[in-house]
């Protein structure tokens, strides 16, 4: 089997409504996918009837709510093979699980350990990097990105050296779809000694995720990437080396006991989730799993990269279009520019057509400055995409091109 079934598009609600009077192409599942109908009947059935606070109360509504929540934190564990369900800490999202560890293993850090990045992460894996290398002084050293958009994996070598204390990497870089060869580094690091988080953000949804396989000590991803509401991320760390990690936040169902003075706090993972949690959020993320165990994480990556090759092969087509990041090995990403067009007017004539694509800096301003340039048009699929989509963006994408080259 190549492609996923047409038919799975009628399992989303919003395919039905129209854009600027179109049938709505949607091509920014990088962003954000959207959602099943199972995920939003899950979301509003739980608000409907089925209510109540998770850990604290004793009455049958969170009982129930409690043994749901803990059930999802079980199907993570099972989707992307962690050996231990502790080892799973709910979180906002990706952000929010990069400033976790940035925040708690970042505590055990000292001036002159380096923490190595790429030219091309997300702000949300750069940033807060950026941010404990200032309090603490440690130092952020950059890998570099070749043309193609993938790392240089020679000069990451040689920049592993014994102060490397952490490693901080997308799976999947985001701009441009390149994959990186994470296992080979996360075992690259270890061989000095240093940990290694990884970006799953934009892997999550699109191939499949061993965090044991990998042997990654962190894996971080979002809800809302993965056809669950927003709201909801989740941490993955390996046990020993989360154990070893203070909370950041202190508050409620994070205490074992507290007195006016001093506090002991529970096992991980609940002494990371102060406070009531994201709980219908996180209910609902669990039958987004259900969805993509349903439909399969092969199958979704076999029909995202003929996608992609049928894409790429039409856009190559083009006169003066150039493709950013043009490695072998990409995820369901194309970020392109066209000669002498702003990227900005692509994306606002498309619109008007229906079409939903990405224009801009991909909350990655390091990778347009690697580049050159000042922004992309990305175009990214989702298991919900179909060989007419890529048909109607192309013929769309000429005829914008062709009427803003007549202006
Ligand atoms: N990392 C990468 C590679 C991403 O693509 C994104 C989202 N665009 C993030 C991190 C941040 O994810 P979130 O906004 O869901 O926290």
């Amino acid at each position: 089997m190549t492609f996923l079934s047409k038919k799975l598009k009628r399992k989303f609600p919003i395919f039905s409504k129209k854009i600027n009077g179109h049938p709505l192409l949607y091509l920014d599942s990088a962003a954000t996918t959207q959602k099943p109908k199972n995920v939003i009947d899950t979301l509003t059935r739980f608000y409907l009837h089925e209510y109540g606070t998770v850990h604290r109360a004793i009455y049958s509504l969170s009982l129930e709510a409690t043994e749901k929540y803990d059930a999802a934190r079980e199907a993570v564990r099972d989707f992307i093979h962690a050996k231990h369900v502790e080892e799973i800490v709910f979180t906002r999202g990706t952000t929010d699980s990069i400033n976790l560890v940035a925040l708690s293993f970042g505590k055990r850090l000292e001036p002159g350990d380096e923490i190595l990045v790429s030219e091309a992460e997300h702000h949300s894996n750069l940033v807060p990097w950026q941010m404990l290398a200032k309090e603490r002084g440690i130092k952020l050293i950059f890998i570099p990105i070749n043309d193609k958009g993938e790392i240089v994996l020679d000069e990451y070598k040689r920049r592993l050296t014994p102060q490397t204390k952490l490693v901080s990497i997308a799976h999947i870089f985001n701009t441009t779809g390149v994959v990186n060869p994470v296992k080979e580094m996360i075992q690259l690091a270890h061989e000095v000694g240093a940990k290694v988080m990884i970006d799953g953000a934009q892997a999550i949804a699109h191939t499949p995720v061993d965090v044991q396989d990998l042997h990654a000590d962190f894996y971080a991803f979002s809800g809302h990437k993965a056809y669950g509401p927003t709201g909801v991320g989740v941490l993955y760390g390996e046990r020993e080396i989360l154990k070893q990690l203070t909370p950041i936040q202190g508050g409620g169902d994070m205490v074992e006991r507290a007195t006016l003075e001093e506090t002991t706090y529970r096992q991980i993972p609940l002494c990371f989730e102060a406070g009531t949690p994201m709980i219908a959020e996180v209910i609902a993320f669990k039958e987004a799993i259900a969805f993509l165990k349903e439909v399969g994480i092969q199958n979704i990556q076999r029909h995202e990269q003929k996608l992609l090759e049928m894409m790429t092969v039409e856009l190559q087509k083009i006169p003066g279009l150039k493709i950013y990041g043009t490695s072998p090995n990409k995820g369901a990403i194309i970020s392109f520019l066209q000669e002498g067009i702003h990227h900005l007017d692509i994306g606002t004539l498309l619109d008007l057509k229906g079409v939903a694509v990405r224009s801009g800096q991909h909350c990655s301003h390091p990778s347009m400055d690697r580049f050159g340039i000042e922004g992309t048009v990305r175009v990214s699929f989702g298991l919900y995409n179909t060989v007419e989509d890529v048909k109607r963006f192309v013929a769309l994408l000429l005829e914008t091109i062709s009427y803003l080259q007549r202006k």
